[in-house]
């Protein structure tokens, strides 16, 4: 039923219940992936729901293709587990740009070349369908997740929309993987937005990019990388343009087409011989939209510091030698104890938050909370502190790294 006030639509109607899962994991970007599959290794029953039609979200419909290192960027492996499982895939049936001291992943290398690579992002993303379904995890794509069930206390599933129609589909944990947090933000949660500058990044080829990747032999080298907007630090911001945090769909589409705009501005005036554009991104590309503030919020002064809930460790991928355990209150929010979040999401401040929301980093929260979803389904684990040992122990036994030492 439909009743139309002055300013609303009151809408009432039943929703069929399609299925019932131990962890749902909603929306498929690294961290989502790696949620999901830590969370059916642990014998979980795992749904994930992804509005695209492609797994990877940033690193792969956005384009991104560079894995932030893994290494402490003074010579050493730092993190292992999915982060370094999700590297090698990355470029397992692609090109890579790994240095050669690195091409095994060792434990130390010599020089200062960082444990990171360029990855094609297609092939990542076919390799992500292979990897997600030999784990057991159920997926739909093409399917928005547009609502949190239950009122207070512990969410009881979600509420999808897609070509079937509106569906729900409970759950016993639930996994907010959105990147933009949107279930905790549905579900009245505290969340920040952040703030960003205009960046549109697309593939350009030229006659000079395919010399060069003839040349090396390294198909990668036939693409470019090209933003009409700015870098992480603001440089190639547009002048008086605002910084928006893009959490509605109008400040999605204008941050979509200005930097669409741009990069036609420059490609436009060029020999249309010469060159293509060989891809578009499939999303926006924003850095920080919105993220929880969980039990815990991570900032630049835990720089090195010991956690007793570590979960996790990660690297300044800008600033070689910093390096942060990742506390496990940045997961969730004690009011909803069996939603978490994992990737960008996480509740982590200024530069924190960059340092948790780089690939690396997201794979390795994803990898956490697909654990601590799974062992509270399975085992009945609280994040209290005999839990947190619990999930600490079975962590470490999947080969992640939990202390800095
Ligand atoms: C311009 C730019 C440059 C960057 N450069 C680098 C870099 O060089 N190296 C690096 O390591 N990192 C880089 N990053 C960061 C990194 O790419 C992302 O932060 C990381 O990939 C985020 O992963 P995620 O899984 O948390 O989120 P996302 O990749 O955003 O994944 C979220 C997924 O959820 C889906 N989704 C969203 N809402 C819903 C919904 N309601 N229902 C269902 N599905 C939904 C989306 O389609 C998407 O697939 C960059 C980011 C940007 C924007």
């Amino acid at each position: 039923m439909r009743e139309i006030a002055h300013d609303t639509v009151r809408e009432t109607f039943d929703t069929p219940i399609r299925g019932q899962y131990d962890t749902i994991v909603c929306g498929g970007g690294v961290a989502g992936v790696a949620a999901a599959v830590a969370a059916a290794r642990e014998g979980a029953r795992v749904l994930l729901i992804e509005k695209s039609v492609v797994l990877g979200g940033l690193a792969t419909n956005g384009l991104i293709s560079w894995y932030e290192p893994i290494c402490t960027g003074t010579g050493k492996k730092l993190m292992t587990g999915m982060a370094e499982e999700l590297l090698r895939l990355s470029i397992a049936y692609g090109p890579d740009t790994l240095p050669p001291e690195w091409k095994e992943l060792p434990e130390e290398a010599a020089g200062k070349a960082r444990c990171a690579s360029h990855f094609s992002p297609a092939l990542f993303a076919m390799a992500l369908d292979r990897w997600v379904m030999e784990a057991g995890v159920e997926i739909l794509l093409d399917t928005w997740v547009v609502q949190a069930l239950g009122e207070e206390g512990e969410i009881q599933g979600v509420v999808v929309e897609n070509k079937t129609g509106r569906s729900a589909y409970l759950a016993k944990t639930v996994i907010d993987t959105t990147g933009d947090a949107d279930l905790f933000f549905r579900r009245g949660l505290p969340c920040v937005n952040g703030q960003n500058y205009l960046s549109y990044v697309a593939y350009v080829t030229d006659q000079k990019q395919l010399q060069k990747a003839v040349e090396s032999g390294n198909l990668l080298m036939a693409r470019r990388w090209v933003n009409p907007g700015s870098n992480l630090w603001g440089n190639g911001h547009p002048e008086g343009y605002p910084e928006m945090s893009y959490v509605t769909a109008e400040e999605v589409t204008k941050f979509v087409l200005d930097g669409r705009a741009r990069l036609f501005e420059i490609i436009a005036g060029e020999d249309r011989l010469a060159r293509d554009v060989t891809v578009l991104p499939a999303m926006a590309q924003v850095r920080k939209t919105r993220r929880i503030q969980g039990r815990y919020t991570l900032t630049e002064a835990d720089c090195g510091k010991h956690f007793s809930d570590s979960i996790g460790v990660a690297v300044d991928f800008y600033n070689r030698g910093r390096l942060y355990e990742l506390p496990a209150g940045i997961l969730f929010h004690d009011d909803c104890p069996n939603l978490f979040t994992a990737g960008r999401t996480v509740s982590a401040d200024g530069w924190a938050w960059d340092v948790t929301r780089v690939i690396p980093t997201a794979v390795a929260s994803g990898q956490a909370a697909g654990i601590m979803a799974a062992l509270r389904v399975k085992q009945g684990v609280e994040a209290d502190e005999a839990g947190l040992k619990i999930i600490q122990e079975t962590l470490a036994s999947r080969g992640v790294r939990i202390h800095l030492d």
